[in-house]
């Protein structure tokens, strides 16, 4: 009995996501010059510019790198069947699939999965 689990109140993920994923290439941007500072200044009389410098020129690379890999890899759709609530989890790239149970063809929407052609209703039209 877990269908009355209100699941709803998610809209603000995908602008969370595009403002965290600006926010890993303004680090690794921001490391990447630090480390190109730090190179050029100190470098030039011993190594230790380069010492640090170079892994921070490393970690701007990377972070950005790694911080977007996590970034596509936690959307995580769930939820039920509209035609027959079998549990479904898909990925969010999956666009559309068919119910494992009832094989309707469903669409992943916006986080939940919901019957294909239920967003543009013909009521909503006017000629
Ligand atoms: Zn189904």
């Amino acid at each position: 009995m877990d269908t009355d689990k209100p699941e709803v109140a998610r809209t603000g993920r995908s602008f969370d996501s595009a403002y965290s994923f600006s926010f890993s290439i303004a680090i690794g941007l921001l490391l990447f010059i630090a480390g190109l500072v730090i190179s050029l200044t100190l470098g030039q009389g011993a190594s230790i510019g380069l010492i640090f410098g170079i892994p921070l020129l490393i970690a701007g690379l990377v972070l950005p790198l790694f911080m977007m890999r996590g970034l596509f890899h936690h959307n995580v759709v769930s939820g039920e069947c509209p035609y027959c609530s079998a549990r479904i989890t898909t990925s969010d790239a999956t666009i559309r699939l068919n119910c494992p149970v009832c094989k309707h063809l469903l669409e992943v929407g916006e986080l939940k999965i919901q019957p294909v052609g239920d967003s543009k209703r013909p009521e909503a039209i006017h000629e």
